[in-house]
């Protein structure tokens, strides 16, 4: 009996569920429940999380889950232990599906940082308009640097008062941005600092264009370290793994 268990809350993830339902592969798509409307899946999905490392194990177990599949988006460190811990307790194979991290070209202007604290000491100390792509979760590093002018950009209308930083532009929209848009996006701002995580893949991929293209400098916040695991970059290459454990529906052959 196999039965997968899919991580997700990524553009990847809603892919291989995609895949995953056309191979008929039992499977359950899981959601941290962190947006108010998530994208719906083909997949039979859970929403909220497990109760930490006690609880993912007791999930596997009572629901027979024979496979993990980590398509959390790389900054989703928590659940990425979470899921290395569990699995090595149980026994049961995970494979994590992560694009790889986003790489400077000629023209880009980055300045690389561990984490979102460093990122708001790298802004200058002069009032700057600043970009800041980091979701809503890690917003509070910047909440002492009130002389800046900031832009937002959330997945849900925020409650009223629930952003930490004061005065702030704040844009309701979901990826995928292209390169165009995050360009008029920058200008029509006035931006002079873009902040972001090196999430890595396309859908996001555009600010960076937009930036080197308007010689805009980018902080740039590396990716959390998760432990070591076995991993890949493309939908195609989980299917391959889950055909090679034996399970069912899951084609061989690549498209
Ligand atoms: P996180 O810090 O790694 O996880 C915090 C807790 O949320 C986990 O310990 C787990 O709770 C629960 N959780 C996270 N992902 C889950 C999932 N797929 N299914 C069930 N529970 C999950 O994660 P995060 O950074 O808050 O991200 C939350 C979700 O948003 C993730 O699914 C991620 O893929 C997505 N996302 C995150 C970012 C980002 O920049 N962090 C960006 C885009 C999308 P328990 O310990 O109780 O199990």
């Amino acid at each position: 009996m196999t039965h997968v268990l899919l991580l997700g809350g990524t553009s990847d993830a809603s892919l291989l569920a995609r895949r995953l339902h056309q191979d008929a592969v039992p499977a359950v798509f899981s959601y941290a429940g962190a947006t108010r409307s998530p994208a719906a899946q083909p997949l039979p999905t859970r929403s909220g999380g497990f109760g930490g490392v006690p609880g993912l194990v007791q999930f596997i177990r009572t629901h027979g889950i024979s496979h993990v599949v980590d398509a959390t988006h790389p900054f989703a460190a928590q659940m990425s232990r979470n899921a290395c811990a569990a699995c090595a307790q149980t026994g049961i194979p995970l494979l994590a599906l992560e694009r790889p991290a986003w790489q400077p070209e000629a023209g880009d202007r980055w300045v690389t940082v561990a984490n979102m604290d460093a990122a708001a000491r790298a802004l200058p100390t002069a009032p700057a308009r600043v970009f800041l792509a980091v979701g809503r979760k890690q917003l509070a590093a910047f909440a002492p640097l009130v002389q800046h002018r900031y832009l937002l950009r959330v997945v849900d209308v925020p409650e009223p008062g629930s952003l930490p930083v004061q005065g702030a532009t704040v844009l309701v929209a979901r990826g995928p941005f292209g390169a165009e848009g995050e360009r008029a996006l920058l200008t029509e701002h006035h931006i002079e600092w873009l902040v972001t995580k090196n999430a890595g893949g396309e859908a996001t991929r555009g600010k960076l264009e937009a930036a080197r293209a308007l010689g805009l400098p980018v902080i740039m916040v590396q990716r959390p370290d998760v432990p070591a695991r076995r991993s890949t970059g493309s939908v195609d290459s989980v299917m391959h793994w889950l055909a090679h454990e034996g399970v069912a529906g899951a084609m061989l052959s690549m498209p």
